[in-house]
């Protein structure tokens, strides 16, 4: 049955519906029962999780909870948005997969796809049976990527033909499809592709010596003459504008799986001080190690406040970019400190794997930096705040 974490200080997962926190009691057995004894081995060798994860996260139904071809039951965004805290309570990499399959690859079909695309492709992805990644970084363009692309899609009759290279691309060497944004050569818009990766021009290098998210298979992309059938363009995406909408609903969720790589720092960090004996009592009990502790739920617990409003945005129609870059930019700030502070309870078996919170403290790194740089989202809430673009 289901039961609030003690970490939700304010007991705010409570305000999920009944079969809301059915599924969230599905998830959790299944994350302590197939990822939890796992995943540290997979972080060390940095290997993709078993397919049979992918498999059983479908099978939960997180992938299209958001897209009514695809969900389970009718959902709120702060349900969704638990659903990333609870994946990254547990690896923020498995998070990361949901919030690519679920996010950006089935967001893109459904901002940017005819009615006929999502009916075609949204079901293949809400099943598992097809694994996608998000392509739109390139190696000379990453914050700048709204006008910077340089990856070209040139029509040709009933085609498209793509030359180009993507960087960062989160499962970009083991997805069955990839989402492409390319510069359309003629009226220089930004367009989106749906391209299965057996295309010919495909080619996807594994990024190696990466150290946060290391279960994640981010890649280098060269699209080589790639040919694209005009019925795998994304039929809605004329420009930037609807490659920004995607981000915008991916972002609020990045914010609460932010909140979720702290909460899973932060339970590590109150089971270590309640059971390493100093001085001749539990660390818990020394004072200063509960200023650590307090600092830490007072960050998770303000985030979490944040997060369920901008989501609750999200279903009231009002969300603006500014709204979920303010939430990534503040609860991915509170995070690097909550980690470092849980980090530092453990004294030096903190950065051994097998403690666990070294995971969460690297894996921040990747979380902070991903879906806009804090600078970035800075940036679109400074010209919300003034009116005026800092970054163009
Ligand atoms: P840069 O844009 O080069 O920025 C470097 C620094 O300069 C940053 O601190 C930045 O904030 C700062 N900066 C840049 N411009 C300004 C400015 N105007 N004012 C102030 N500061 C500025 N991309 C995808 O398309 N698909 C994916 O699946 C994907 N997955 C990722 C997974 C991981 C683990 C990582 C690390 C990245 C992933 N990315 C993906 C790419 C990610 O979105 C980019 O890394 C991010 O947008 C930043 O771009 P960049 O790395 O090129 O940094």
């Amino acid at each position: 049955s289901f039961e609030s974490l003690t970490s939700d200080f304010y007991g705010y997962e409570n305000g999920l519906t009944d079969q809301e926190k059915e599924t969230i009691v599905a998830l959790r057995a299944f994350l302590e029962a197939e990822v939890r004894p796992i995943v540290n081995g997979l972080w060390e060798r940095s290997e993709f999780v078993p397919r049979s994860i992918v498999k059983g996260l479908a099978d939960l139904g997180l992938f299209g909870q958001p897209w009514k071809e695809t969900q389970r039951f009718e959902n709120s965004a702060v349900f969704r948005g638990w659903v990333a805290l609870e994946l990254a309570r547990v690896d923020a990499s498995v998070a990361t997969l949901v919030g690519m399959q679920n996010g950006l690859v089935m967001g893109s079909i459904a901002v940017a796809g005819s009615q006929e695309q999502r009916d075609e492709w949204l079901p293949r992805f809400a099943s598992g049976e097809l694994l996608g990644a998000f392509g739109l970084t390139e190696p000379l363009s990453g914050s700048d990527s709204a006008q910077g692309l340089r990856t070209i899609a040139k029509r040709d009759g009933d085609n498209w033909v793509i030359n180009g290279a993507k960087r960062w691309i989160g499962n970009g060497s083991i997805s069955d499809v990839t989402i492409i944004w390319a510069k359309d050569a003629d009226d220089g818009q930004v367009k989106g592709f749906i391209v299965p990766t057996s295309t010919p021009g495909y080619s996807a290098t594994r990024i190696e010596g990466k150290q946060a998210l290391r279960i994640v298979q981010n890649a280098d992309i060269v699209l080589t003459d790639l040919v694209v059938p005009e019925a795998n363009r994304l039929q809605n995406s004329n420009s930037f504008r609807e490659t920004a909408a995607v981000l915008r609903l991916t972002r609020a969720e990045v914010a609460w799986a932010a909140v979720g790589n702290s909460v899973g720092a932060y339970e590590a960090a109150v089971k270590y001080a309640g059971e390493r004996i100093q001085f001749g009592k539990e660390i818990g009990g020394h004072q200063l190690v509960q200023d650590l502790l307090a600092r830490s739920l007072g960050n998770i617990t303000a985030s979490i406040g944040m997060v369920t409003r901008v989501s609750q945005m999200l279903d009231e129609g009002t969300q603006r970019d500014e709204h979920s870059s303010l939430a990534k930019a503040y609860t991915t700030s509170r995070m690097r400190e909550t980690v470092a502070w849980c980090r530092e309870i453990f004294g030096g078996n903190g950065i051994v794997l097998d403690y666990d919170v070294i995971r969460y403290f690297a894996d921040a790194e990747a979380i902070y930096s991903y879906e806009g740089t804090r600078e970035m989202n800075t940036l679109i809430v400074g010209r919300a705040i003034t009116g005026k673009a800092a970054f163009i």
